[in-house]
């Protein structure tokens, strides 16, 4: 089968260009290693929709930045998933950082970050009471926002999927021949897609991909993010995202409203060399705690409840965004550290514009589902809600994670738009992400999984082959 365009990568920008496409009479495949979407970089960021500011002026990232910021709402509205437009504060404590945060409003008004403001002490005490007192000014950027980056990833890619896109997980690309002009055959774990188009969307190893088709002029390094959760009891800790200056290379340690309701602190930033390392580390929780302090000094190790790692995949200063003119056909998007993820629907719709420029005719389909109806997650809304949906259907009453307050109807609503693994379920439900991590729901959650897959619950998987939960014991039967 020929295809029009193969994505390769599915994470926040392989999803976004998939769904983006999806618009148009092509035939488009989608395809992704892991055994579920967003098991890669996608999985493990902070959630900000960043306004825009904090970036180079004239830089893609930037620019990209503020138009996926405006391009969020939209798809939040369209594909339902939540997003809060909280607002970022970057705080200056001293007079020198004062100066800096004045060339950051010009730089972010070049960019053409809206309604930025710098606020005084007085109006930080009235607005964010748990601040450090020794903040003197902030600069506020009403614009930031939040969401859970693995649902809207998931949101997109079932949305594609409604408008044709064939979605294969467990499909490694392992080479890449191409077969004359705007012709490629892409061997793969589960066999040759042939396509005349091919965009590289694979996050960290996207420089493993691009070798693979003869491009060798970039490489990407991971540069780890550690991140520390805490209780959800902690939920007013902060009103904004607040950030303190930035560094050379990263926004710094921020403290984090995010879109389920936990606070988070982090991240760290630190080049390494192994791109599956996501250990986290005493000395990174030291760093985390120290300067989250600065910004909040309430700030209580008691209340962190989960560690994990992020990593940057970083190829030079700005992302690399770009049709292969030597591999025609070949489009790279690689490079793509923060802010990918707010940048993602501005990075679709720059690739579209690549590839209608690169031939590839771009005709409207006559029906386009340009809407998906909003998951019912019980822990947003009003025990009035949930007590008629109990009367329609009794699975909302059946809690199976007590912490987060996840029903077993939304276990398996989940199950049947796409989660395979327990990590799925977790990531689009939150059952197992609480403060016991799952000591109580874990095995009912094995059973639905089981039951609704027709496995054994020895098949039950964390993320993917090799990460079964239960083994069978043979020797006593
Ligand atoms: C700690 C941290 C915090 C961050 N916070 C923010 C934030 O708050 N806001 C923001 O805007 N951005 C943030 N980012 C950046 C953002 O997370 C990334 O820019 C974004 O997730 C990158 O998405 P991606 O699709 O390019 O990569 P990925 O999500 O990694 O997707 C690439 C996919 O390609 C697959 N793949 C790789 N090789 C192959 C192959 N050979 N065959 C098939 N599939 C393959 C991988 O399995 C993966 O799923 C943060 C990043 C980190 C690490």
């Amino acid at each position: 089968m020929l295809y029009d365009v193969v994505i390769i990568g599915g994470g926040i920008v392989g999803t976004s260009i998939a769904r983006e496409l999806s618009r148009y009479n092509l035939r488009i495949a989608l395809l992704e290693k892991e055994t579920e979407l967003a098991f890669g970089v996608s999985k493990s960021n902070s959630g900000i929709i960043h306004p825009g500011t904090q970036n180079p002026p004239g830089s893609l990232k930037g620019c990209l930045c503020v138009q996926g910021n405006t391009l969020m709402r939209k798809l939040s509205k369209e594909l339902g998933f939540d997003f809060k437009e909280v607002g970022e504060l970057i705080v200056a404590f001293t007079e020198e950082e004062i100066a800096r945060l004045r060339q950051l409003k010009k730089e972010a008004e070049a960019l053409g970050v809206p309604r930025t403001r710098i606020v005084d002490g007085r109006w930080l005490k009235a607005h964010e009471p748990n601040l450090s007192g020794k903040a003197l000014v902030a600069l506020y950027a009403p614009t930031a926002g939040i969401v859970s980056p693995y649902r809207v990833a998931y949101d997109l890619a079932e949305n594609a999927g409604r408008n044709g896109v064939e979605i294969r997980t467990h499909t490694r690309v392992e080479g890449i021949a191409p077969a004359g002009l705007f012709q490629f055959e892409v061997a793969t774990s589960s066999g040759i897609f042939k396509t005349r188009y091919l965009i590289n969307s694979a996050g960290l190893h996207a420089d493993d991909v691009a070798r693979m088709a003869g491009i060798d002029d970039f490489t990407v390094r991971p540069r780890k993010g550690e991140e520390f959760l805490l209780d959800k009891k902690r939920h007013y800790l902060t009103n904004h995202v607040i950030f303190p200056l930035p560094t050379k290379i990263s926004k710094g340690v921020l403290v984090i409203k995010t879109s389920d309701g936990n606070p988070m602190i982090g991240p760290t930033a630190e080049d390494i060399s192994d791109k599956e390392d996501l250990s986290t580390s005493d000395a990174g929780l030291a760093k985390v705690l120290t300067e989250a302090r600065k910004l909040v000094p309430s700030i209580d190790e008691n209340d962190i409840i989960a560690y994990f790692a992020g990593l940057r995949p970083v190829a030079g200063d700005d992302f690399i965004i770009r049709h292969e003119d030597k591999v025609p056909g070949l489009v790279t998007v690689a490079g793509i550290q923060s802010p990918g993820l707010t940048s993602a629907p501005a990075i679709a719709l720059m690739v579209a514009g690549i590839l209608k420029k690169k031939g590839l005719a771009l005709k409207k389909k006559l029906l386009f589902h340009k809407k998906r109806k909003h998951a019912i997650h019980l822990f947003e809304i009003p025990l009035s809600r949930t007590k008629k949906l109990i009367k329609k259907d009794a699975g909302y009453g059946e809690i199976v994670c007590r912490c987060e307050m996840v029903s077993a109807k939304e276990v398996r609503d989940a199950i049947c738009h796409g989660a395979k693994t327990m990590d799925g379920i977790k990531f689009r439900t939150r059952a197992q992400a609480g403060r016991c991590h799952g000591s109580f729901c874990t095995t009912r959650i094995m059973k639905i999984l089981a039951e609704e897959t027709k496995k054994q619950v020895t098949e039950v998987t964390k993320r993917g082959r090799g990460s079964e939960l239960v083994k069978e014991d043979r020797a006593n039967g």
